[in-house]
């Protein structure tokens, strides 16, 4: 996916109450190098008040994402809705870990990176379809059962010889 759609000019970014739509599909996270989402369809609305020196930037994001169940390994649809928020400044101090300072020789800035970032914390660690109210493949399930309790006999067996020795 082509993400120059997220460098917006900053002159653009300055006038008052600006806002603007970004659609975002899987393709946007392969650029990223993310590989965990096979199919994704979300809207981005993002606005922005300008005053000074700052930029006060609003996200609204909202969609759907598919992604394996780490239980069952079948697809998850994990729904997405939430709001962020970036505060960014026209300064040449360093990056600091709340405010994004735009040095100010600097005429365009690139979003995409800000996106991805809400989208992928907000992800949770422990994808199971517990998420998304359905139940696991019982079936799947129950071969990942069986295949462990065979490990599990073939380790207590060893142990037993182990003891043995
Ligand atoms: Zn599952």
């Amino acid at each position: 996916m082509n993400t120059d759609n997220f460098i917006i000019k900053i002159n653009d970014l300055k006038i008052l109450k600006n806002e603007l739509n970004f659609k975002i599909n899987e393709e946007f996270f392969n650029t990223f190098n993310y590989k965990d989402i096979d199919e994704c369809d979300i809207n981005v609305k993002m606005s922005s008040i300008f005053e000074l020196n700052k930029f006060n930037l609003s996200f609204n994001i909202k969609g759907n994402l598919k992604t394996p169940c780490d239980s069952c390994g079948e697809d998850l649809v994990l729904k997405l809705e939430f709001t962020d928020k970036r505060l960014i400044v026209i300064s040449d101090e360093k990056q600091s870990n709340e405010i994004i300072f735009l040095p100010f020789h600097e005429n365009v800035i690139d979003i995409s990176h800000m996106i991805y970032e809400m989208i992928v914390l907000f992800i949770p660690i422990k994808r199971s379809h517990i998420l998304d109210g359905n139940d696991c493949n019982k079936e799947i399930l129950n071969q990942i059962n069986k295949k462990n309790k065979l490990i599990d006999d073939r380790w207590s067996s060893l142990k037993k010889v182990n003891i043995k020795i």
